[in-house]
């Protein structure tokens, strides 16, 4: 855990360099599983199944009795906060709705826009180290609230074959009933083409590891959407002497619980500040039962020192975290300024894992310095806009004239045609 100490614009670039595999060195991979599911459907995807799941599938479908089974499983504590949870995410997305726009941009001249949501959606729950139900929240929630009527969940099936309990209650809360075992590039891959048994959709949604992420970025290659590149977690705190070390090393370390490849880097004005989490960080990680893979990501992880806040923002802002937790004097500098984040925490009794669960944020965000163009999941995600446009005769002939000279200028005589016919109707009437 070395502190790097003022380091120089020109070296930002290696020092915040994510620990995940290229996206090239993945390709190639997703390329072969892809080519061989679209040929060899159902048959294919269990084969992969077997490869890296390490399981024998008959079929994979969850059944209504195994969702029916698992409710029993699931202790009432866990369901009362599942449903805690379910209602804030709720509210936060609900209040996302906006009425259509109408606007007459000119007498005669009308043009509106409303959204509709996307038909058939893909839901990736993560589930290779651990099972994120929450993310079911994350997804079926706006998704139902949009009103997309075809949802289908795939995630990883454990090595006996089964899907957690947890996730199938979750699944059946939010009123999702087709649940796949399937997991990584596969589960993608299926989605996007589909199976004998498992739905195409238009759009994939998620987060995953390394193998996940790349593969649907590769589905954008086909006819499918997504919502961003999810990619392993990440988290920035900028803390100065006023934070508390325990709760910033907490933070940290539920980050790097995550995988092997969870980044956490840690910015400050103050050295003493950096030295106290190192300390707190030993402690915790002992305390922890992921501490092998917390222990990688740390080691992957970044301690820098910076002269001021300024600096700090611009090397922040150039990193582009998925989380970003605020703890100093003057949080209201950083929130003001910051321009690439997934999201944002505020002051001390904020931390991360809130918005991972249950304060009502979505926990589906763009790593990999993606936060720069990507927003993370939210209402939208599920919609499209349409627009619209009625013009009537004033409208013909207030903005005839000028969709015809422009036509003209850039050559495309039929465009201008079909006004001039129009405004020839309209001046003869
Ligand atoms: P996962 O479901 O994403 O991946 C598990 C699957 O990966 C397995 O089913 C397997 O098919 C595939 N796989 C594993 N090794 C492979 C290999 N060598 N080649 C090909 N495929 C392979 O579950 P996970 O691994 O636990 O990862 C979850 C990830 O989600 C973590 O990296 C976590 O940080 C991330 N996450 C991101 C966000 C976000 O919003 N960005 C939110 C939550 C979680």
């Amino acid at each position: 855990m070395k502190t790097i100490q003022f380091p120089k614009k020109e070296d930002w670039n290696e020092l915040l360099k994510r620990p995940t595999r290229t996206f090239k060195d993945i390709e190639n991979t997703v390329d072969d599983i892809f080519k061989n599911i679209q040929q060899g459907g159902d048959q294919a995807v269990l084969k992969y199944t077997s490869m890296f799941d390490g399981v024998d599938l008959k079929s994979f479908e969850v059944s209504a009795e195994e969702i029916d089974q698992a409710q029993s499983q699931v202790s009432d504590p866990l369901k009362s906060a599942i449903q805690l949870a379910k209602s804030n995410i709720h509210k936060f997305h609900e209040a996302q709705k906006t009425e259509p726009v109408k606007v007459e941009t000119q007498p005669g001249v009308t043009c509106w826009q409303t959204k509709k949501p996307i038909q058939k959606v893909g839901l990736y729950i993560p589930g290779g180290t651990a099972p994120l139900f929450s993310t079911i929240l994350m997804l079926a929630v706006p998704a139902k609230i949009a009103g997309c009527n075809e949802i289908v969940l795939c995630t990883p099936p454990d090595k006996q074959g089964n899907i957690n309990p947890v996730t199938l209650y979750t699944a059946k809360l939010c009123g999702i009933d087709k649940v796949f075992k399937v997991g990584g590039i596969q589960a993608i891959g299926a989605m996007t083409f589909g199976t004998e048994t498992i739905p195409k959709v238009y759009k994939i949604f998620g987060p995953g590891n390394q193998y996940v992420t790349v593969a649907k970025q590769v589905a954008t290659t086909f006819d499918v959407a997504i919502d961003m590149p999810a990619g392993p977690s990440e988290l920035l705190v900028v803390a100065d002497e006023t934070a508390n070390p325990e709760f910033v090393a907490s933070d940290l370390l539920s980050q790097a619980e995550h995988g092997f490849d969870s980044q956490v880097v840690l910015v400050s004005t103050d050295e003493a500040t950096i030295d106290k989490v190192k300390t707190a960080i030993e402690n915790q990680l002992k305390e922890l039962p992921r501490k092998e893979m917390a222990t990688k990501a740390i080691e992957n992880s970044k301690f820098v020192l910076v002269k001021d806040q300024t600096s700090a923002l611009e090397l922040i802002d150039f990193y582009g975290p998925e989380h970003f937790i605020i703890s100093t004097k003057n949080d209201d500098y950083f929130v003001e300024h910051i321009n690439n984040a997934g999201s944002v925490f505020i002051g001390k009794y904020t931390p991360e894992s809130a918005g991972d669960y249950a304060s009502g944020t979505n926990h589906t965000l763009p790593t990999n310095g993606y936060a720069k163009q990507y927003s993370g999941v939210n209402l939208d995600s599920f919609n499209k806009a349409i627009t619209y446009q009625k013009i009537t005769e004033e409208g013909i002939r207030n903005i005839g004239e000028a969709v015809e000279l422009m036509a003209e200028a850039e050559g495309l005589q039929a465009h201008k045609n079909a006004m001039t016919l129009r405004r020839n109707e309209v001046e003869n009437k």
